[in-house]
C-alpha cells in the first residue's frame, strides 16, 4: 500500500532516470563507432611521409637496371619475405623476361622499380643511379608501365589513350594504337574511338582493355617498358602480332616482359626465372630448356597442351 503522493514521486523518478538511461545505450553504440574513427585518424597520424622528392630526370635514360641484393617485405621487416636477396643487371636496350608461379614476387619487382615501395635492404640503380636520389615522378613518366589489370577512366576509348600525352600528333596517336593493335578493337565498337567505356572499363572485355592501357603507355614514349602480364587475357595470336609489332619501336629500348606464355617470352634475350622471392634459374630459352627445373617444366607442359589444341602428333 502507497499513497497518492508516493506513487506519484514515483512516477516523477521514473521519468527522470528513463532518458539518461537509455543516453547509456547510445553514448555505448556512439562509443564503437569512436574507437573505430580513432583507430583509422591513428593510422594517418602514424603513415611515415614519403622521403624528399630527387633530382629529375632530364635526359632520355640509357635504360640499365640494376637490383643489387634487394630484399623486401610489405609490411615491415619482421612480417614475410617477398624478395630474398634479387639481384640482377640489365644493359641498355636489353629485352629481359621474368617467369615464375603467382606470388613469386615478379610484380613486386616492378613496383619497387619505380618506387612505389623502398627496399628494406639493398639497391635499385637506374643508369647507375640510386633511385632514391631521383625524382619519383620524372621516374615514373620515364618508365612506362602497363599493369595486368588496367585502369580505364569512364570516358571515351581515345580520351583515355591520349590522356598520357595529350599533346601527342595524330599520327603518333595512330601508332600506338596500331602496335597495340586497338584498331582492331575499333571495328566492335559502334562509334569508334569515341565509344564511351563504362565505369572502369566494363564495357571492353579484359583483353580489349589490356591493349587500351598498351597503346596509352606506348604513346607516353617511356624509355623503359614493362609488361607486367599484360597479354595475359588476349589470345596467343594477338598476343603473338602486338610483341612483333612492339620489337620496331623498342628495340633499342629497355624491355621488361612478365608473362606465363613460353612462346611470348621465349624470343628474349634473358629470361629470369623466380621462385619464392628469388632467383632460382637465368639464361636464354634454349639454355633453359636444356636444363633441369621450373622452365624446362612449364615449357613441356606448354608445348603438350598447344600439340593437344591444335592435334597435331
Ligand atoms: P607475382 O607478380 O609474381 O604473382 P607479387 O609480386 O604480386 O607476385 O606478390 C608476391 C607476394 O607478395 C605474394 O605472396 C603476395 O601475396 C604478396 N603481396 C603482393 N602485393 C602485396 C601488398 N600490396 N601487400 C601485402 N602483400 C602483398
Ligand atoms: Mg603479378
Amino acid at each position: 500500500q502507497i499513497t497518492v503522493g508516493e506513487l506519484l514521486s514515483f512516477f516523477s523518478y521514473i521519468t527522470m532516470v528513463s532518458w539518461p538511461m537509455r543516453q547509456v545505450g547510445r553514448v555505448l553504440s556512439q562509443m564503437g563507432m569512436a574507437l573505430v574513427a580513432i583507430e583509422r585518424i591513428d593510422e594517418i597520424l602514424q603513415a611515415e611521409p614519403e622521403r624528399q622528392d630527387g633530382n629529375p630526370i632530364t635526359q632520355r635514360l640509357k635504360g640499365e637496371i640494376e637490383f643489387r641484393d634487394v630484399h623486401f617485405s610489405y609490411n615491415g621487416e619482421t612480417s614475410e619475405k617477398v624478395l630474398e636477396g634479387i639481384s640482377f643487371k640489365i644493359k641498355p636496350g636489353e629485352k629481359v623476361a621474368f617467369i615464375g608461379p603467382t606470388g613469386s614476387g615478379k610484380s613486386t619487382i616492378i613496383s619497387l622499380l619505380v618506387n612505389l615501395y623502398e627496399p628494406d635492404r639493398g639497391e635499385i640503380l637506374i643508369d647507375g643511379q640510386d633511385i632514391r636520389t631521383l625524382s619519383r615522378r620524372s621516374l615514373r613518366k620515364k618508365i612506362g608501365v602497363v599493369l595486368q589489370t588496367p585502369f580505364l577512366f569512364s570516358t571515351t576509348v581515345q580520351e583515355n589513350i591520349i590522356y598520357a600525352n595529350p599533346l601527342a600528333e595524330e599520327n603518333q596517336i595512330l601508332d600506338s594504337v596500331k602496335i597495340a593493335k586497338v584498331d582492331e578493337i575499333e571495328e566492335v565498337l559502334p562509334n569508334g574511338f569515341h565509344t564511351l567505356v563504362g565505369e572502369k572499363g566494363v564495357t571492353l572485355s579484359g583483353g580489349q582493355k589490356q591493349r587500351v592501357a598498351l597503346a596509352r603507355t606506348l604513346l607516353s614514349q617511356p624509355d623503359i617498358l614493362v609488361l607486367d602480364d599484360v597479354t595475359s587475357a588476349v589470345d596467343t595470336h594477338t598476343e603473338h602480332s602486338i610483341l612483333q609489332a612492339l620489337e620496331a619501336p623498342m628495340s633499342d629500348k629497355t624491355t621488361l616482359i612478365i608473362s606465363h606464355r613460353i612462346t611470348s617470352i621465349q624470343k628474349a634475350d634473358r629470361i629470369l626465372v623466380l621462385s619464392n622471392g628469388r632467383i632460382v634459374q637465368e639464361g636464354d630459352h634454349d639454355r633453359l630448356v636444356g636444363m633441369e627445373g621450373y622452365y624446362r617444366e612449364i615449357h613441356n607442359l606448354q608445348t603438350t597442351l598447344e600439340k593437344e589444341i591444335h592435334g597435331v602428333k
